[in-house]
Protein backbone atom coordinates (compact mmCIF):
# COMPACT_ATOMS: atom_id res chain seq x y z
CA UNK A 1 0.00 0.00 0.00
CA UNK A 2 1.30 3.25 -0.62
CA UNK A 3 2.02 6.01 1.91
CA UNK A 4 0.24 8.72 0.67
CA UNK A 5 -2.63 9.90 2.47
CA UNK A 6 -5.62 12.00 0.97
CA UNK A 7 -7.97 14.19 2.92
CA UNK A 8 -11.43 13.82 1.09
CA UNK A 9 -13.79 16.89 2.46
CA UNK A 10 -17.40 15.42 1.36
CA UNK A 11 -19.10 12.31 1.94
CA UNK A 12 -21.92 13.03 -0.43
CA UNK A 13 -21.44 11.20 -3.90
CA UNK A 14 -18.06 12.47 -5.14
CA UNK A 15 -16.08 11.62 -1.61
CA UNK A 16 -17.04 7.78 -1.16
CA UNK A 17 -16.86 7.48 -4.82
CA UNK A 18 -13.32 8.57 -5.06
CA UNK A 19 -12.14 7.09 -1.50
CA UNK A 20 -13.19 3.62 -3.77
CA UNK A 21 -11.10 4.64 -6.50
CA UNK A 22 -8.06 5.50 -4.58
CA UNK A 23 -8.41 2.38 -2.32
CA UNK A 24 -8.69 0.34 -5.66
CA UNK A 25 -4.91 1.95 -6.75
CA UNK A 26 -3.74 1.10 -3.10
CA UNK A 27 -3.86 4.67 -1.89
CA UNK A 28 -5.41 5.50 1.36
CA UNK A 29 -8.01 8.23 2.18
CA UNK A 30 -9.93 10.10 5.07
CA UNK A 31 -13.63 11.66 4.24
CA UNK A 32 -13.96 14.52 6.34
CA UNK A 33 -18.25 14.78 6.76
CA UNK A 34 -19.94 17.42 8.66
CA UNK A 35 -23.07 15.57 9.15
CA UNK A 36 -23.58 12.79 11.85
CA UNK A 37 -24.76 10.61 9.51
CA UNK A 38 -25.76 9.46 6.13
CA UNK A 39 -28.15 12.17 4.92
CA UNK A 40 -32.05 10.71 3.12
CA UNK A 41 -32.46 13.30 0.79
CA UNK A 42 -32.73 14.32 -3.24
CA UNK A 43 -34.95 12.29 -5.26
CA UNK A 44 -34.21 9.74 -8.47
CA UNK A 45 -30.60 10.05 -10.00
CA UNK A 46 -30.33 9.06 -13.38
CA UNK A 47 -26.27 7.48 -14.28
CA UNK A 48 -26.32 7.26 -18.14
CA UNK A 49 -23.73 4.95 -19.94
CA UNK A 50 -20.67 7.64 -19.36
CA UNK A 51 -21.42 7.18 -15.42
CA UNK A 52 -22.10 3.70 -15.80
CA UNK A 53 -18.76 3.24 -17.75
CA UNK A 54 -16.87 5.20 -14.31
CA UNK A 55 -19.49 2.66 -12.04
CA UNK A 56 -17.75 -0.43 -14.13
CA UNK A 57 -14.43 0.37 -14.96
CA UNK A 58 -12.79 2.79 -11.86
CA UNK A 59 -15.69 1.59 -9.01
CA UNK A 60 -16.01 -2.29 -10.08
CA UNK A 61 -19.48 -1.34 -8.71
CA UNK A 62 -22.43 -1.70 -12.08
CA UNK A 63 -23.18 -5.18 -11.17
CA UNK A 64 -23.98 -4.38 -7.91
CA UNK A 65 -25.92 -0.86 -8.69
CA UNK A 66 -27.82 -2.25 -11.26
CA UNK A 67 -29.44 -5.10 -8.97
CA UNK A 68 -30.73 -1.99 -6.97
CA UNK A 69 -31.87 0.17 -9.80
CA UNK A 70 -34.17 -0.25 -12.55
CA UNK A 71 -31.64 -0.62 -15.56
CA UNK A 72 -33.39 1.08 -19.07
CA UNK A 73 -32.43 1.33 -22.32
CA UNK A 74 -34.60 4.06 -23.89
CA UNK A 75 -36.36 7.37 -22.52
CA UNK A 76 -40.21 7.55 -23.51
CA UNK A 77 -41.62 11.04 -24.51
CA UNK A 78 -44.47 12.20 -24.34
CA UNK A 79 -46.75 15.06 -24.94
CA UNK A 80 -49.57 16.44 -22.60
CA UNK A 81 -52.50 16.20 -25.14
CA UNK A 82 -50.36 14.41 -28.02
CA UNK A 83 -49.77 11.20 -26.15
CA UNK A 84 -46.83 9.06 -26.56
CA UNK A 85 -44.26 10.83 -29.18
CA UNK A 86 -41.69 9.10 -29.57
CA UNK A 87 -38.41 7.25 -27.84
CA UNK A 88 -34.66 8.42 -27.07
CA UNK A 89 -32.31 5.81 -26.39
CA UNK A 90 -31.24 2.26 -27.52
CA UNK A 91 -28.38 2.77 -25.05
CA UNK A 92 -26.86 -0.03 -24.84
CA UNK A 93 -26.51 -0.57 -28.21
CA UNK A 94 -25.09 2.91 -28.96
CA UNK A 95 -22.92 2.90 -25.81
CA UNK A 96 -20.95 -0.22 -25.16
CA UNK A 97 -23.46 -2.09 -24.16
CA UNK A 98 -24.14 -0.07 -21.63
CA UNK A 99 -27.37 0.83 -20.83
CA UNK A 100 -28.52 3.51 -17.85
CA UNK A 101 -30.14 3.16 -14.32
CA UNK A 102 -32.51 5.38 -12.30
CA UNK A 103 -31.37 4.85 -8.41
CA UNK A 104 -32.96 6.86 -5.77
CA UNK A 105 -29.90 8.87 -4.41
CA UNK A 106 -30.53 7.57 -0.88
CA UNK A 107 -29.94 3.71 -2.57
CA UNK A 108 -26.72 5.34 -4.20
CA UNK A 109 -25.11 6.91 -1.57
CA UNK A 110 -25.49 3.96 1.05
CA UNK A 111 -24.10 1.51 -1.83
CA UNK A 112 -20.74 3.85 -2.27
CA UNK A 113 -20.54 4.28 1.83
CA UNK A 114 -21.42 0.34 2.09
CA UNK A 115 -18.38 -0.35 -0.08
CA UNK A 116 -15.95 2.09 1.68
CA UNK A 117 -17.00 0.09 5.22
CA UNK A 118 -15.69 -3.16 3.11
CA UNK A 119 -12.41 -1.37 2.09
CA UNK A 120 -12.32 0.78 6.14
CA UNK A 121 -8.25 -0.94 6.18
CA UNK A 122 -7.79 2.28 3.32
CA UNK A 123 -10.66 4.19 4.05
CA UNK A 124 -11.50 6.12 7.66
CA UNK A 125 -14.78 7.84 7.80
CA UNK A 126 -15.73 10.77 9.89
CA UNK A 127 -18.91 11.73 10.25
CA UNK A 128 -19.86 15.21 12.49
CA UNK A 129 -16.49 16.72 11.12
CA UNK A 130 -16.78 20.13 9.29
CA UNK A 131 -14.09 21.49 7.55
CA UNK A 132 -13.27 25.12 8.61
CA UNK A 133 -9.82 26.23 7.27
CA UNK A 134 -6.55 24.51 5.52
CA UNK A 135 -3.58 24.74 5.82
CA UNK A 136 -0.95 23.89 3.42
CA UNK A 137 2.89 23.83 3.06
CA UNK A 138 5.49 22.16 0.94
CA UNK A 139 5.56 19.09 2.86
CA UNK A 140 1.51 18.42 2.89
CA UNK A 141 -1.90 19.41 4.36
CA UNK A 142 -3.54 20.48 6.98
CA UNK A 143 -8.03 19.95 7.58
CA UNK A 144 -8.98 21.94 10.39
CA UNK A 145 -12.39 21.09 11.78
CA UNK A 146 -14.76 22.69 13.37
CA UNK A 147 -13.68 21.38 16.76
CA UNK A 148 -10.54 22.19 16.62
CA UNK A 149 -8.94 18.54 15.41
CA UNK A 150 -6.81 18.55 12.95
CA UNK A 151 -5.80 15.86 10.33
CA UNK A 152 -2.97 15.70 8.17
CA UNK A 153 -2.37 14.53 4.57
CA UNK A 154 -0.63 14.60 1.45
CA UNK A 155 -3.19 16.13 -0.71
CA UNK A 156 -7.29 16.82 -0.03
CA UNK A 157 -9.66 16.73 -2.21
CA UNK A 158 -12.82 19.14 -2.18
CA UNK A 159 -15.63 17.15 -2.67
CA UNK A 160 -17.54 18.95 -0.23
CA UNK A 161 -20.73 20.29 -2.72
CA UNK A 162 -22.16 23.35 -3.90
CA UNK A 163 -21.67 25.46 -1.12
CA UNK A 164 -17.88 24.39 -0.74
CA UNK A 165 -15.42 25.86 2.06
CA UNK A 166 -12.46 24.24 -0.15
CA UNK A 167 -13.46 26.01 -3.20
CA UNK A 168 -13.47 29.65 -0.55
CA UNK A 169 -10.18 28.50 -0.02
CA UNK A 170 -8.47 27.58 -3.83
CA UNK A 171 -9.77 31.12 -5.37
CA UNK A 172 -9.38 32.98 -2.00
CA UNK A 173 -13.18 34.39 -2.53
CA UNK A 174 -16.73 33.39 -2.06
CA UNK A 175 -18.26 32.33 -5.12
CA UNK A 176 -21.92 32.07 -5.33
CA UNK A 177 -23.68 29.48 -7.47
CA UNK A 178 -26.65 30.91 -9.82
CA UNK A 179 -30.24 29.44 -9.11
CA UNK A 180 -31.50 27.87 -12.34
CA UNK A 181 -34.80 29.02 -11.75
CA UNK A 182 -36.47 25.85 -12.23
CA UNK A 183 -37.50 24.14 -8.96
CA UNK A 184 -37.76 20.40 -8.79
CA UNK A 185 -39.93 18.60 -6.37
CA UNK A 186 -42.18 14.96 -6.76
CA UNK A 187 -42.72 11.86 -4.47
CA UNK A 188 -42.32 8.67 -4.31
CA UNK A 189 -45.36 6.29 -4.44
CA UNK A 190 -46.03 2.46 -4.59
CA UNK A 191 -46.09 1.46 -8.01
CA UNK A 192 -49.98 -0.30 -7.66
CA UNK A 193 -51.44 3.41 -6.48
CA UNK A 194 -50.70 4.43 -10.67
CA UNK A 195 -52.78 3.78 -13.32
CA UNK A 196 -49.99 4.15 -16.32
CA UNK A 197 -51.77 3.97 -20.08
CA UNK A 198 -50.70 0.79 -21.49
CA UNK A 199 -48.76 2.60 -24.21
CA UNK A 200 -46.68 4.15 -21.40
CA UNK A 201 -43.62 2.40 -20.54
CA UNK A 202 -41.47 3.94 -17.78
CA UNK A 203 -39.25 6.08 -17.50
CA UNK A 204 -41.63 8.73 -19.22
CA UNK A 205 -40.35 12.36 -19.72
CA UNK A 206 -43.66 14.14 -20.33
CA UNK A 207 -43.87 18.09 -21.57
CA UNK A 208 -46.60 19.67 -20.56
CA UNK A 209 -47.53 23.77 -20.52
CA UNK A 210 -46.26 24.29 -16.91
CA UNK A 211 -43.59 21.82 -16.86
CA UNK A 212 -41.75 19.11 -17.07
CA UNK A 213 -42.80 15.66 -15.71
CA UNK A 214 -40.52 12.54 -15.41
CA UNK A 215 -41.68 9.21 -13.55
CA UNK A 216 -38.99 6.60 -13.07
CA UNK A 217 -39.27 3.33 -11.58
CA UNK A 218 -37.62 2.90 -8.32
CA UNK A 219 -36.90 -1.05 -9.23
CA UNK A 220 -38.41 -2.08 -5.66
CA UNK A 221 -41.72 -1.33 -6.39
CA UNK A 222 -42.13 1.73 -6.32
CA UNK A 223 -41.89 4.68 -8.69
CA UNK A 224 -40.54 8.20 -8.25
CA UNK A 225 -42.09 11.36 -9.84
CA UNK A 226 -40.44 15.04 -10.63
CA UNK A 227 -41.63 17.77 -12.37
CA UNK A 228 -39.43 21.00 -12.75
CA UNK A 229 -40.93 24.31 -12.88
CA UNK A 230 -40.55 28.08 -12.79
CA UNK A 231 -40.32 29.23 -9.37
CA UNK A 232 -38.72 32.29 -7.50
CA UNK A 233 -35.19 32.49 -6.10
CA UNK A 234 -35.20 31.66 -2.34
CA UNK A 235 -32.31 31.48 0.41
CA UNK A 236 -30.55 28.38 -0.85
CA UNK A 237 -29.27 27.31 3.43
CA UNK A 238 -33.01 27.70 4.34
CA UNK A 239 -35.94 29.16 2.33
CA UNK A 240 -36.22 25.74 0.49
CA UNK A 241 -36.39 24.16 3.28
CA UNK A 242 -39.06 26.92 4.32
CA UNK A 243 -40.78 26.84 1.12
CA UNK A 244 -41.60 23.08 1.33
CA UNK A 245 -42.43 23.31 5.03
CA UNK A 246 -44.68 25.43 4.98
CA UNK A 247 -47.00 23.66 2.67
CA UNK A 248 -46.42 26.37 0.01
CA UNK A 249 -44.57 24.45 -2.21
CA UNK A 250 -47.12 21.30 -2.65
CA UNK A 251 -50.34 24.31 -3.01
CA UNK A 252 -48.02 25.53 -5.92
CA UNK A 253 -47.92 22.38 -7.52
CA UNK A 254 -51.31 21.65 -7.26
CA UNK A 255 -52.35 25.03 -8.05
CA UNK A 256 -50.37 24.69 -11.41
CA UNK A 257 -51.04 21.61 -12.73
CA UNK A 258 -54.66 21.12 -11.03
CA UNK A 259 -56.20 21.71 -14.46
CA UNK A 260 -54.04 19.12 -16.43
CA UNK A 261 -56.49 16.34 -17.12
CA UNK A 262 -53.69 13.97 -18.51
CA UNK A 263 -52.78 10.43 -16.01
CA UNK A 264 -51.13 9.08 -14.64
CA UNK A 265 -49.79 13.12 -14.03
CA UNK A 266 -53.45 14.05 -12.38
CA UNK A 267 -53.29 11.56 -10.01
CA UNK A 268 -49.88 11.39 -9.10
CA UNK A 269 -50.35 15.46 -7.97
CA UNK A 270 -53.41 14.77 -6.24
CA UNK A 271 -51.53 12.52 -4.32
CA UNK A 272 -48.84 14.89 -3.19
CA UNK A 273 -48.37 15.81 0.49
CA UNK A 274 -46.28 18.26 2.53
CA UNK A 275 -45.53 14.91 4.52
CA UNK A 276 -44.05 13.25 1.48
CA UNK A 277 -42.89 15.16 -0.73
CA UNK A 278 -38.88 15.40 -1.81
CA UNK A 279 -37.21 18.85 -3.87
CA UNK A 280 -34.39 19.98 -4.65
CA UNK A 281 -33.23 23.61 -6.47
CA UNK A 282 -30.60 22.67 -8.63
CA UNK A 283 -28.01 25.65 -8.74
CA UNK A 284 -25.38 26.38 -11.77
CA UNK A 285 -21.65 26.86 -10.73
CA UNK A 286 -20.20 29.53 -13.54
CA UNK A 287 -17.22 28.54 -14.58
CA UNK A 288 -14.42 29.01 -12.04
CA UNK A 289 -10.61 30.50 -12.91
CA UNK A 290 -9.13 27.67 -11.40
CA UNK A 291 -9.84 24.17 -9.70
CA UNK A 292 -6.34 23.91 -7.98
CA UNK A 293 -3.65 24.92 -5.52
CA UNK A 294 -0.57 23.07 -5.45
CA UNK A 295 -1.67 20.06 -3.01
CA UNK A 296 -5.32 21.06 -2.89
CA UNK A 297 -8.31 20.25 -5.71
CA UNK A 298 -11.77 20.44 -6.13
CA UNK A 299 -14.04 17.85 -7.94
CA UNK A 300 -17.48 17.54 -8.51
CA UNK A 301 -20.36 20.20 -7.66
CA UNK A 302 -17.76 22.13 -5.80
CA UNK A 303 -15.82 22.89 -9.01
CA UNK A 304 -18.88 22.64 -11.31
CA UNK A 305 -22.23 22.34 -9.98
CA UNK A 306 -24.52 21.50 -13.27
CA UNK A 307 -28.40 21.36 -13.13
CA UNK A 308 -29.70 18.09 -13.85
CA UNK A 309 -31.93 19.12 -16.90
CA UNK A 310 -29.46 16.93 -19.55
CA UNK A 311 -29.00 14.10 -16.49
CA UNK A 312 -25.44 15.13 -15.80
CA UNK A 313 -25.24 16.58 -12.32
CA UNK A 314 -23.32 13.67 -10.46
CA UNK A 315 -22.26 12.40 -13.91
CA UNK A 316 -19.70 14.85 -13.84
CA UNK A 317 -18.58 13.85 -10.46
CA UNK A 318 -18.01 10.73 -11.78
CA UNK A 319 -16.06 11.16 -14.75
CA UNK A 320 -14.10 13.45 -12.27
CA UNK A 321 -13.33 10.68 -10.35
CA UNK A 322 -12.28 7.94 -13.56
CA UNK A 323 -10.09 10.81 -14.16
CA UNK A 324 -8.31 12.08 -11.21
CA UNK A 325 -8.46 8.75 -9.12
CA UNK A 326 -6.39 7.24 -12.57
CA UNK A 327 -3.54 10.04 -12.19
CA UNK A 328 -3.30 9.87 -8.77
CA UNK A 329 -2.68 6.03 -8.91
CA UNK A 330 -0.13 6.43 -11.85
CA UNK A 331 2.02 9.65 -10.31
CA UNK A 332 1.99 7.30 -6.61
CA UNK A 333 3.35 4.22 -8.40
CA UNK A 334 5.78 6.09 -10.70
CA UNK A 335 7.54 8.34 -7.74
CA UNK A 336 7.35 8.11 -3.90
CA UNK A 337 6.96 12.03 -3.72
CA UNK A 338 4.91 12.98 -7.07
CA UNK A 339 4.56 17.08 -7.15
CA UNK A 340 1.05 17.23 -7.12
CA UNK A 341 0.49 20.72 -8.36
CA UNK A 342 1.19 19.67 -12.31
CA UNK A 343 -1.14 16.32 -11.65
CA UNK A 344 -4.25 18.22 -10.41
CA UNK A 345 -3.21 20.92 -13.38
CA UNK A 346 -3.08 17.96 -16.04
CA UNK A 347 -6.56 17.14 -14.75
CA UNK A 348 -7.95 20.52 -14.93
CA UNK A 349 -7.01 20.51 -18.31
CA UNK A 350 -8.45 17.32 -19.44
CA UNK A 351 -11.63 17.76 -17.61
CA UNK A 352 -12.80 21.60 -18.82
CA UNK A 353 -13.62 21.03 -22.00
CA UNK A 354 -15.91 18.50 -21.38
CA UNK A 355 -17.65 20.24 -18.29
CA UNK A 356 -17.85 22.99 -20.84
CA UNK A 357 -19.83 20.52 -23.20
CA UNK A 358 -22.03 19.71 -20.68
CA UNK A 359 -22.46 23.17 -19.39
CA UNK A 360 -23.97 24.04 -23.10
CA UNK A 361 -25.73 20.85 -23.10
CA UNK A 362 -27.49 20.99 -19.87
CA UNK A 363 -28.52 25.03 -20.62
CA UNK A 364 -30.01 24.08 -23.99
CA UNK A 365 -32.21 20.83 -22.09
CA UNK A 366 -32.87 23.86 -19.47
CA UNK A 367 -34.66 26.34 -22.11
CA UNK A 368 -37.39 23.60 -22.97
CA UNK A 369 -38.09 22.54 -19.74
CA UNK A 370 -39.93 26.53 -19.02
CA UNK A 371 -43.00 27.16 -18.45
CA UNK A 372 -45.15 28.39 -21.68
CA UNK A 373 -48.58 29.59 -20.50
CA UNK A 374 -49.78 31.63 -23.10
CA UNK A 375 -51.91 29.32 -25.65
CA UNK A 376 -50.45 30.22 -29.14
CA UNK A 377 -47.02 29.78 -27.61
CA UNK A 378 -47.68 26.10 -26.46
CA UNK A 379 -49.14 24.85 -29.80
CA UNK A 380 -46.32 26.46 -31.46
CA UNK A 381 -43.89 24.69 -29.00
CA UNK A 382 -46.21 20.93 -29.46
CA UNK A 383 -45.72 21.43 -32.68
CA UNK A 384 -42.29 21.84 -32.85
CA UNK A 385 -41.68 19.06 -30.05
CA UNK A 386 -43.06 16.63 -32.67
CA UNK A 387 -41.42 17.78 -35.43
CA UNK A 388 -38.17 17.54 -33.66
CA UNK A 389 -39.09 14.09 -32.54
CA UNK A 390 -39.90 12.86 -35.68
CA UNK A 391 -36.77 14.29 -37.92
CA UNK A 392 -35.01 12.83 -35.09
CA UNK A 393 -36.10 9.53 -35.51
CA UNK A 394 -35.65 7.11 -32.75
CA UNK A 395 -32.34 7.76 -31.31
CA UNK A 396 -32.88 11.59 -31.34
CA UNK A 397 -29.76 13.33 -29.34
CA UNK A 398 -28.28 10.59 -27.38
CA UNK A 399 -27.02 9.15 -30.92
CA UNK A 400 -24.42 11.20 -30.23
CA UNK A 401 -21.23 9.53 -28.63
CA UNK A 402 -19.67 11.85 -27.43
CA UNK A 403 -22.02 13.00 -24.95
CA UNK A 404 -23.30 9.69 -23.36
CA UNK A 405 -21.13 7.68 -24.69
CA UNK A 406 -17.98 9.45 -23.46
CA UNK A 407 -15.57 7.20 -21.46
CA UNK A 408 -13.44 9.21 -19.44
CA UNK A 409 -11.09 6.11 -18.82
CA UNK A 410 -10.21 5.85 -22.56
CA UNK A 411 -8.37 9.90 -21.99
CA UNK A 412 -4.65 9.38 -22.80
CA UNK A 413 -3.19 10.25 -19.14
C1 LIG B 1 -30.06 17.92 -1.30
C2 LIG B 1 -29.61 17.41 -2.63
C3 LIG B 1 -30.47 16.65 -3.38
C4 LIG B 1 -30.09 16.22 -4.65
N1 LIG B 1 -30.96 15.48 -5.37
C5 LIG B 1 -30.62 15.09 -6.60
C6 LIG B 1 -31.51 14.36 -7.38
O1 LIG B 1 -32.61 14.06 -6.97
N2 LIG B 1 -31.13 14.00 -8.65
C7 LIG B 1 -29.89 14.34 -9.14
O2 LIG B 1 -29.58 13.99 -10.30
N3 LIG B 1 -29.01 15.01 -8.42
C8 LIG B 1 -29.35 15.40 -7.16
N4 LIG B 1 -28.48 16.12 -6.44
C9 LIG B 1 -27.21 16.50 -7.06
C10 LIG B 1 -26.24 15.43 -7.03
O3 LIG B 1 -26.39 14.72 -5.83
C11 LIG B 1 -24.88 16.10 -7.13
O4 LIG B 1 -24.71 16.58 -8.43
C12 LIG B 1 -23.81 15.11 -6.81
O5 LIG B 1 -24.10 14.54 -5.58
C13 LIG B 1 -22.44 15.77 -6.76
O6 LIG B 1 -21.72 15.17 -5.73
P1 LIG B 1 -20.81 15.96 -4.70
O7 LIG B 1 -20.25 14.91 -3.83
O8 LIG B 1 -19.91 16.86 -5.47
O9 LIG B 1 -21.77 16.88 -3.86
P2 LIG B 1 -22.79 16.45 -2.69
O10 LIG B 1 -23.38 15.14 -3.02
O11 LIG B 1 -23.66 17.61 -2.46
O12 LIG B 1 -21.85 16.20 -1.41
C14 LIG B 1 -21.17 17.22 -0.72
C15 LIG B 1 -20.94 16.73 0.70
O13 LIG B 1 -20.01 17.59 1.38
C16 LIG B 1 -20.45 17.78 2.70
N5 LIG B 1 -19.85 19.02 3.18
C17 LIG B 1 -20.12 20.29 2.76
N6 LIG B 1 -19.37 21.19 3.41
C18 LIG B 1 -18.59 20.48 4.27
C19 LIG B 1 -17.59 20.84 5.22
N7 LIG B 1 -17.24 22.13 5.43
N8 LIG B 1 -16.98 19.86 5.94
C20 LIG B 1 -17.32 18.56 5.75
N9 LIG B 1 -18.28 18.16 4.87
C21 LIG B 1 -18.90 19.11 4.13
C22 LIG B 1 -21.96 17.81 2.58
O14 LIG B 1 -22.59 17.55 3.82
C23 LIG B 1 -22.20 16.72 1.56
O15 LIG B 1 -22.39 15.46 2.15
C24 LIG B 1 -28.82 16.55 -5.17
C25 LIG B 1 -27.92 17.30 -4.39
C26 LIG B 1 -28.32 17.72 -3.12
C27 LIG B 1 -27.35 18.52 -2.30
Amino acid sequence: MSSKHVIIVGGGLAGPALAIALARQSIRSTILERHASVQDIGGVIMLAPNAMCVMDKTLGLSDQLRKVGTSFDAINIWLERGGGLSHVGGFSTLFHERSSISIGRPVLHQTLMDECEKLKDKINIRFSSRLRSINEGPEGVEAILEDGHKISGDILIGADGIGSKVRQYVLGETIDPTYSGIFMTGMILPKSEISLPPSMSLPVFSYTRHGTFLIFDMGDGNVQWVTSFEAKERDRKTGWAEYVQSGQAVKDVKLKYGDLRMDPIKSMVDKLSTEHVRFWAPYLMPPLERWHTDRVCMIGDAAHAIPPSAGQGAAQAFEDIGLLSRLLGKAVAENSHPDFGPIFERFEKLRRPRIDQVRTMTVRAEATRRETSNGLMWWLKGTGTRAVFWLLGKNGYLSNEDFLGYDVNALPL
